[in-house]
């Protein structure tokens, strides 16, 4: 059984009865994922427009909170942003709500945890990068309002919609991406909390951060190559790296545990990096499996499994050459075994077996029966490809499969799947 990702202003603009119109012509849609609360994501990214939306051509993330629900009151301390769209009256959640209330849809609301525009005690929970600046618009695992806000928000969603459910999204450390390329971001965190945290382990702040410059300076030298060693190396790098594991696995079973006190019938589902990236974020699939029994992961192989690899590549190397030792500096350390250059890549992505190792390596890491999703690009690809990613799915551990997204999907492509999904049961 498959899912299907929806934002706001799909459901405000487009109206229910037209979206369960396309869904339908899927025909193996089972789970409806809404969007509660935005990043700041274009939609569509990173451009062109929205096929069937009939009042915007694109929309802009804000990273705003979406349901008329009064943040600060639930959580005072440290709140998101509402959105403007909520002064207006609008609430896509509830339009949801009604419109699915006569369909077998499942909804399951989903919520972006650690990155938006959040307001309130910001300064003791945000995430600050190896050089003592902050990385705007996360929010650290470690900040001690964070789980507290979080809880809350999900017990007042539950009691105002009666979702059980929940996809939790962005429960990591920051990446590369974000409004810009901002690879600093990724030697994080340095907030007082995970000092503190990282001292009481006894793990040798200052020479983790002498050798974060280390590697930061060969980088900016362009020497790609003894960088990776480093990194693949060092001592500190490592416990750094489980130090950022632990924090994002202890955050996600605080929240239950916190959640569970008020309504033990609150289950989160995870949305998650592919493997291969997701352990240097800070997800631990092992652990994580163990408080969650269903996740998502997004092996995009056209997009580089979801990473802005060229923006990450381009930003430190100029030329073709050195972009090219970059590129294959960037696989070795993630175990990208694929033998592409940078310009296939940049033309076609990694190979399809992307999509099937990736899948294949969630079932390794994860606790038995975990259900697993595999994300699935249905925009800015060709239909053919897009069916070259259903097989590959398929033919891989992955359960099923989670589309994104419903409003950057051009139309044709709602049949292609359709066809592709009735040619399977005849
Ligand atoms: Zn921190």
């Amino acid at each position: 059984m498959n899912g299907i990702h929806l934002h706001p202003h799909d459901i405000i603009d487009e109206g229910t009865d037209k979206i369960f119109t396309l869904l339908n012509v899927m025909g193996d849609i089972q789970y409806i994922f809404p969007q509660v609360n935005t990043i700041f994501e274009r939609n569509p990214y990173p451009k062109g427009i929205l096929p069937h939306n009939p009042v915007h051509e694109f929309v802009q993330g804000e990273g705003t909170w979406h349901v008329p629900l009064d943040v600060k009151a639930v959580f005072e301390k440290l709140y998101q942003k509402v959105d403007e769209s909520v002064q207006k009256g609008e609430d896509s959640i509830q339009l949801l709500k009604e419109g699915s209330s006569t369909t077998s849809f499942t909804i399951i609301p989903w919520l972006n945890l650690l990155n938006g525009d959040f307001q309130g005690n910001v300064q003791s929970n945000r995430v600050v990068d190896f050089r003592g600046n902050d990385v705007e618009y996360w929010l650290c695992p470690n900040g001690p309002d964070v789980v507290p806000m979080w809880s809350n928000l999900i017990i007042a969603l539950t009691k105002k919609y009666g979702y059980k459910t929940y996809l939790i999204d962005r429960i990591r450390f920051p990446d590369w991406a974000g409004k810009q390329v901002n690879p600093k971001g990724i030697f994080s965190c340095f907030c007082p909390h995970c000092k503190k945290g990282m001292e009481s382990l006894e793990i040798n702040v200052p020479k983790l951060m002498d050798t974060m410059n280390e590697v930061a300076l060969l980088l900016q030298k362009q020497e790609f190559k003894p960088a990776v060693h480093i990194l693949l190396n060092s001592e500190h790098i490592k416990q750094w790296i489980q130090f950022r594991q632990d924090s994002v696995s202890v955050f996600v079973e605080n929240l239950l545990n916190e959640i569970h006190k008020i309504n033990p019938d609150i289950h989160l589902w995870l949305d998650l990096w592919p493997p291969s990236y997701a352990w240097l974020l800070g997800q631990d699939y092992s652990r994580l499996t163990k408080a969650s029994d269903t996740l998502k992961h997004f092996p995009y192989h056209k997009l580089g499994g979801g990473a802005d690899v060229q923006g990450f590549i381009e930003y430190f190397a100029d030329t073709p050459a050195k972009q090219e030792e970059a590129f294959q500096a960037f696989l070795s350390y993630f175990n990208l075994q694929y033998n592409i250059s940078y310009k296939a890549f940049k033309e076609n992505g990694y190979l399809i077996s992307f999509v099937k190792n990736e899948n294949d390596k969630v079932r390794e890491l994860s606790e038995p029966n975990t259900h697993i999703f595999s994300g699935i690009q249905m925009w800015n690809i060709e239909e053919d490809h897009l069916i070259e990613a259903l097989e590959a799915a398929e033919e891989s551990e992955a359960d099923g499969v989670l589309y994104y997204c419903y409003g950057w999907a051009d139309e044709k492509l709602f049949h292609t799947v359709g066809k592709w999904y009735k040619s399977k049961l005849t």
